[in-house]
């Protein structure tokens, strides 16, 4: 079924303006799925893209060792077995520029190029409620004038670039990780300083301190890691994974988190304390986030459970600070500083080994805070001047709700979503918000895919679920749809209770919100389980859309 188009004219700034069934914004993991799918149903669609290339997250955070830590037979498409198997990543945690290039590699083969814009930053989305349709401009001043708007415009896409006062003053280079330059920077022999030691700047550290003249690393709060095992995939590999392709996409599907492991270990309760080492042991050693997410749950919310595990971690990261002891303190977390797992957990490589090189200077800047940027460097609380010649700013992000905020999305009654945001992040299942209609999201707050997934099982599934939504309202002659506020209530409200039962509400980060001045907080992503998650919103469309009135 196709739609009547809009006819009536929408001015613009250059007078151009697109009618489409459908608006995509973005051209990442979800948004190019997003793309094909509607597309496949016969709906005029379009994608847009800030950036250059198609590609989100991998194409935007291309700093030196940026890499995934789900496995490469998990970090994929499940809608085609022959596009699975027609592409052998070469190795089992693919670093960025390869999965820049499958994802490319993915837009070629669907022919989705042709129906992507690029170099168009999206700045307002306004509904139109007479019409029952959005006006969407960009930068550039074009109108694109479209009945279903879906943002997949990633949940780790707004980067917190002015972070500091007198960045402007700085005489070097500053780089937001999250905004690395495509012809990369010149790390050799430099005085480098990195600020945060999160997921990125942790990758960042790892693999400049062989180039750098000198590093400076300013900690704030340490990490608890995990040792990434990373063997190269040969071809008969991947022929192995891809005989699994059935079963693995059937898993990621039920598992917590959307791995292809999960929680299977058994009750922390049940075991002796020999038994539940061996498990922690084994999880270890198999180098990937099954420490985290396929040990024993009851570590997300039993202090006694975390503190057991937490300790198991901060052993082994212990061991290998012996020749430096006294970096313990800065580089590994205390048990009065929060618990393993309660939030993002990094993979790493001979990350801790780095503070060991001589020419590296781990900088206590939870004891003297970073006040501003200086011409020659970072000033600290203390009043030390650290100079040095280029600042990297792995620093992070306004995670889910950050990339929507930044566009002036506006709803039934003019409503602002950033204004609503700024007092409550709330959304209906992280897929539509009361209020907005036709406006669908993908990796928004209060799904698993804000944050607890794999983000290509997570991001799929919603795409999935758009689809058949967006495809069902047609069929019923429908014109709109809009999540109700009773429904948005009730899901806010349960995924509030989940969460609370949590330790995770307890630790400060992105996860909570809590990486941004006067962010409401709130856990981003729900964390009742990626599996139930999907089970819940298969249940929804098979019921017929409860809690999505359709007009
Ligand atoms: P992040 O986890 O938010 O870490 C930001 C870091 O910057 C933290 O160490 C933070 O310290 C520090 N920081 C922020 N403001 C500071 C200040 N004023 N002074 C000193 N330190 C400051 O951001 P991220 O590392 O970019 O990671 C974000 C997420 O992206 C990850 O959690 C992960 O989900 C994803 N990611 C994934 C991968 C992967 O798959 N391998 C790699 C990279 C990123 P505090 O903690 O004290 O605030």
């Amino acid at each position: 079924m196709s739609t009547q188009l809009e006819t009536s004219p929408v001015s613009s700034d250059t007078g151009k303006v697109t009618f489409l069934d459908a608006m995509v914004i973005g051209s990442g993991v979800a948004g190019l799925y997003q793309l094909h799918r509607l597309r496949e149903m016969g709906l005029k669609v379009r994608a847009y893209d800030t950036a250059s290339g198609v590609g989100g997250t991998w194409y935007w955070n291309r700093y030196p060792g940026a890499r995934f830590d789900s496995q490469a037979e998990i970090y994929q498409y499940w809608f085609s077995e022959e596009l699975y198997k027609s592409w052998q990543p070469t190795e089992r945690f693919p670093a960025q520029p390869e999965t820049e290039e499958w994802l490319n590699y993915v837009a070629d083969r669907l022919d989705l190029r042709k129906d992507i814009q690029l170099s168009t930053r999206i700045v307002s989305a306004h509904y139109c409620e007479e019409k029952g349709r959005w006006n969407v401009t960009t930068e550039a001043g074009e109108t694109i004038n479209t009945q279903y708007l879906i943002a997949c415009c990633g949940m780790l896409s707004a980067p917190l670039t002015d972070r500091f006062p007198g960045q402007s003053s700085f005489r070097g280079e500053i780089h937001h990780t999250g905004l690395w330059p495509k012809e990369g920077v010149n790390l050799k022999g430099k005085r480098v300083a990195v600020i945060g030691t999160g997921a990125t700047g942790i990758q960042v550290i790892q693999t400049i301190a062989p180039q750098v003249g000198s590093m400076k690393v300013f900690v704030r709060t340490p990490q608890y890691i995990i040792p990434m095992r990373n063997p190269k995939y040969s071809k008969e590999d991947w022929e192995k994974w891809g005989s699994r392709f059935h079963e693995l996409k059937k898993r990621v599907r039920e598992t917590f988190a959307g791995f292809d492991y999960d929680f299977d270990a058994g009750p922390w309760a049940e075991k002796t304390p020999e038994e539940r080492r061996a498990v922690l042991e084994k999880l270890w050693e198999d180098g990937s986030l099954a420490l985290w997410l396929a040990s024993f749950p009851e570590m997300f919310v039993d202090e006694q459970v975390s503190e057991a595990v937490s300790a198991f971690v901060r052993e082994k990261m212990r061991e290998r600070l012996q020749s430096k002891p006294e970096l313990c303190d800065l580089l590994i977390p205390s048990s009065a500083d929060y618990g393993f797992g309660t939030h993002r957990v990094p993979l790493e490589n001979k990350y801790l080994e780095v503070y060991l090189q001589d020419n590296v200077e781990a900088v206590d800047c939870k004891k003297a805070p970073i006040e501003k940027i200086v011409p020659e460097g970072i000033q600290t609380a203390d009043g030390k001047v650290h100079e040095v010649d280029i600042i990297i700013m792995a620093v992070g992000f306004d995670a889910g709700s950050g990339a929507l905020s930044r566009i002036d999305i506006r709803g039934r009654n003019h409503r602002s979503l950033k204004e609503q945001w700024q007092q409550e992040i709330r959304t209906a299942m992280g897929l539509q918000i009361h209020g907005y209609p036709n406006l669908f999201t993908t990796g928004a707050p209060l799904a698993p895919s804000a944050a607890l997934c794999n983000m290509t099982t997570c991001l799929q599934q919603q795409v999935d679920w758009i689809t058949g939504c967006i495809d069902f309202s047609r069929q019923h002659g429908k014109h709109t749809v809009e999540a109700t506020k009773d429904f948005e209530d009730s899901w806010v409200q349960h995924h509030d209770e989940v969460a609370a039962k949590t330790l995770v509400v307890k630790t400060d980060s992105w996860y909570m919100g809590s990486n941004v001045d006067g962010k409401p907080r709130r856990l981003i992503s729900y964390i009742g389980g990626a599996g139930n998650y999907h089970r819940r919103c298969d249940e929804i469309a098979a019921e017929g859309y409860p809690g999505f009135a359709m007009a």
